[in-house]
C-alpha cells in the first residue's frame, strides 16, 4: 500500500528511504495555514518563544560582527530587526491567534505580517512600502527558525529524512549539513540549476517537477525516492521500503567495486590518459570522498564559502580556507574559481540590485570587477595560499579580453606590492558565454588554461534560463549545436597548445564524458560521486572508437538523436562495467 505514488524528473541518482519533512520557504510563498489542537497550544507557544529568542541571538551575533568589521552604521539595521521581534502588539496578536483560533505559530506570524503589508500598501510613497520589508524579514527569520527546530526534532527521532519543498535551491540542499538526508523532492527547479548541481555532488537522491508536492506530503510519513527514474512513493508501506533497501544494497555493491579501482589513473585501451578532477564547494565536501581518486580539483566554487557565512570573509580567513583545501591535494592542481554570485546564488549580507533579467545581468566576474576591494581580498588570499600547493585561479563568466586584462593588472600590482619573485599563479577562464567561444584565440592568449562550463554555455547558447522549468525542454546539452561548439573549442585549444578541461555537469554524465573525450578533451572535472564510474567506463574505450562516436553525434540534426546515440554507447560500456563488477544491476549511478 502507498498513500500517493508520483512521478517527477530525476536530477540526482540513488535511492532514498525516510520520513518526509516539509520545508517552509518564506522567500517564495506564503506559509499555508496549519492548525494545532487545544492540547498542543502551550507546546507550540513554547517553540515559538524559543525560535524568537534564537533568531534574536543570531541577529545580535551578526550585529556584533558587522559593527566590528564594517562599523556601527552598517550594523544598525540588525538592532532595528531585533526591536521588531520585541514589539508587544505583534507578540500579543500572534499569541492570541494561537490560543483562540488554534493556528500554528508560523501561520499566526504570516497573518500578522500580511496585516502589516496591507497597511503599508494603503499608504502613499515608495519609501514607506520598503518599511514593510523591514518588518517582514525578521518575522520570516522566526518562521524559518521554527521550521528548522521542527526538522531537528524529527531528524533526532527518525534519522535520515526526505526534504520536501516548493523549489530546489542551493540553500535547501545545504541543509544536509545539519543532518544527513535520504532524499529531496520539489515542485520546481531546473536539472542544471545550482541546487541540482549540489544535490548530485552530495549524492542526495533528488526528484523535481512534482506538482505541489509540498502541499501533498505529510510530515513524518514514510517515503521512498528513486533518483534514477523519478519514482516517488509517499506513505510507502514496508514492502516498498524493503524493495528500495535491496536496490540500494545492489547499488552499493557496484560502487564498492568501482571505488576499489578509482585510485588508478584513467587510462583508455589505446593508452591515452584522461585527467579526472573533482568539482567541490567546501572543505566539508572533502569528507565525502577520497582525494586520491582524483587528479586534483578542477573547480572549487568559492562562492559557497561566502554564502554560508553571516558576513564577507576577510583575507586571513580565506587564505586559511584555501590552504586547508590545498593540504588535501599535495602535488595536485587545485583550480579556485573566483566569486561567482548572481542569479540563484546571492550573499545575504549584500543587497544587490533587483534585475529584471538576472541571468543576463550582474553575475560572476562582472560583480568582482565592480567590487574591486572585495575581489582584491580574494586574489590576495589565493596568492598567499600558493606556497601550500598548486593554486590556479579561474575567472567565471568571462565575456571580453578587457575583463581578463583588468584582472591580470590587479594580479601584477599585487605581486609588485609584495616584491614577489615567486612563480606566478596560473590564471584561467571559464568558457560559458558563446561570444567567448567565438573569440577564444584572443582570450586564450591572455591565460594559461580554459575550462568549459557546459551548464552556463548551454543556457546562453540556447537562450534558456537553466532554472526555468517552463523552457527546460529547450535546455539541451546534447544538441548538435552545443556538441559542435565544444568541438571547435577543443580544436582551437589544441592548435594553441592551451590546457583545456570541462567542469560543467556534462563531464560527470557517462554519455557526456564519452562525447567529450571523443571530441578531444583530455581533462574532465565532475562531482565526486561520478568519478569512479566515469573512470571505469572510459577505461573500456579507445580514443578511436569515441572519436567516431563523437563525430556521428555531431552530425545528427536533433538533440534527441545525438543523446540517444551517446546514451546507447554509454549503456553498452556500462553493461560491461556491471559484468566485470560481478553484480546484476544495470542502472548507472551517473548524473541523470
Ligand atoms: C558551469 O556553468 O558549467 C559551471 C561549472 O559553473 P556553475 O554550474 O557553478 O555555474
Ligand atoms: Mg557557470
Amino acid at each position: 500500500m502507498v498513500r500517493l505514488e508520483l512521478k517527477g524528473t530525476p536530477v540526482a541518482p540513488g535511492v532514498g528511504v525516510g520520513p518526509c519533512f516539509v520545508v517552509v520557504e518564506t522567500t517564495q510563498e506564503k506559509v499555508p495555514r496549519r492548525d494545532v489542537s487545544e492540547d498542543q497550544v502551550e507546546v507550540a507557544l513554547e517553540h515559538f518563544e524559543q525560535a524568537r529568542v534564537h533568531t534574536m541571538d543570531k541577529l545580535r551575533e551578526i550585529q556584533e560582527v558587522t559593527s566590528r568589521e564594517l562599523g556601527e552604521g552598517d550594523a544598525a539595521i540588525y538592532g532595528a530587526q531585533i526591536a521588531v521581534l520585541q514589539d508587544p502588539s505583534a507578540l500579543d496578536a500572534i499569541r492570541q491567534m494561537v490560543r483562540q483560533e488554534l493556528v500554528a505559530p508560523e501561520s499566526a506570524i504570516q497573518a500578522v505580517v500580511d496585516k502589516f503589508e496591507a497597511l503599508f500598501e494603503s499608504l502613499e510613497g515608495g519609501e514607506i512600502k520598503n518599511w514593510a520589508a523591514d518588518l517582514r524579514d525578521p518575522w520570516y527569520a522566526v518562521i524559518r527558525e521554527l521550521n528548522l527546530e521542527e526538522e531537528e526534532l524529527l531528524a533526532v527521532g527518525e534519522g535520515r529524512m526526505v526534504l520536501v519543498a516548493p523549489e530546489l535551491t542551493p540553500g535547501l540542499v545545504a541543509r544536509h549539513r545539519n543532518h544527513p538526508l535520504a532524499g529531496i523532492l520539489t515542485a520546481r527547479g531546473g536539472r542544471f540549476s545550482h541546487g541540482a548541481v549540489l544535490a548530485r555532488a552530495f549524492g542526495i537522491p533528488t526528484v523535481i517537477g512534482l506538482e505541489a508536492v509540498h502541499a501533498k506530503a505529510r510530515n513524518g510519513e514514510p517515503c521512498v525516492v528513486y533518483g534514477d527514474d523519478g519514482r516517488v512513493f509517499l506513505g510507502a508501506e514496508a514492502r516498498l521500503r524493503e524493495e528500495a533497501d535491496a536496490y540500494a544494497r545492489d547499488r552499493a555493491a557496484i560502487q564498492a567495486s568501482l571505488n576499489a579501482a578509482a585510485g588508478r589513473p584513467c587510462e583508455m585501451t589505446c593508452g591515452r590518459t584522461i585527467q579526472v578532477l573533482a568539482n567541490i564547494e567546501s572543505l566539508r565536501d572533502l569528507e565525502m570522498f577520497e582525494p586520491s581518486h582524483t587528479d586534483g580539483v578542477g573547480l572549487f566554487r568559492t562562492e559557497f564559502a561566502y554564502m554560508e557565512r553571516p558576513v564577507f570573509p576577510g583575507e586571513k580567513e580565506q587564505t586559511e580556507l584555501y590552504r586547508n583545501v590545498l593540504e588535501h591535494f599535495p602535488d595536485k592542481p587545485v583550480v579556485f574559481r573566483t566569486l561567482d554570485i548572481g542569479g540563484d546564488k546571492q550573499l545575504r549580507y549584500f543587497q544587490t540590485p533587483v534585475e529584471s533579467n538576472p541571468v543576463l545581468g550582474w553575475r560572476g566576474l562582472r560583480v568582482s570587477l565592480e567590487w574591486k576591494d572585495l575581489f582584491l581580498i580574494q586574489l590576495k588570499a589565493l596568492v598567499n595560499a600558493r606556497q601550500q600547493g598548486d593554486v590556479r585561479v579561474m575567472l567565471p563568466m568571462v565575456t571580453t579580453v578587457e575583463e581578463v586584462k583588468e584582472v591580470k593588472n590587479m594580479l601584477d600590482t599585487l605581486r609588485a606590492d609584495a616584491k614577489d619573485s615567486v612563480r606566478r599563479v596560473p590564471l584561467g577562464i571559464m568558457l560559458e558565454v558563446p561570444a567567448a567561444a567565438m573569440a577564444l584565440e584572443d582570450l586564450a592568449a591572455e591565460v594559461e588554461f580554459v575550462s568549459v562550463g557546459t551548464n552556463d554555455l548551454t543556457q546562453y547558447l540556447f537562450a534558456v534560463d537553466r532554472d526555468n522549468a517552463l523552457v527546460s525542454k529547450l535546455y539541451q546539452p546534447f544538441h548538435p549545436a552545443h556538441l559542435r561548439v565544444l568541438r571547435i573549442v577543443a580544436r582551437t585549444c589544441d592548435l594553441l597548445g592551451k590546457n583545456l578541461s570541462v567542469c560543467g555537469e556534462m563531464a560527470g554524465q557517462l554519455a557526456g564524458a564519452l562525447y567529450l573525450v571523443g571530441a578531444g578533451y583530455r581533462s574532465l572535472s565532475m562531482a565526486p560521486p561520478f568519478i569512479p564510474e566515469v573512470k571505469a567506463v572510459l577505461r573500456l574505450a579507445s580514443f578511436h572508437e569515441l572519436s567516431r562516436l563523437a563525430k556521428e553525434a555531431r552530425s545528427c540534426s536533433t538533440a534527441g538523436e545525438a543523446h540517444k546515440l551517446l546514451e546507447e554507447a554509454a549503456a553498452t560500456y556500462w553493461r560491461q562495467v556491471v559484468r566485470d563488477a560481478g553484480t546484476s544491476r544495470e542502472t548507472s549511478g551517473a548524473a541523470p
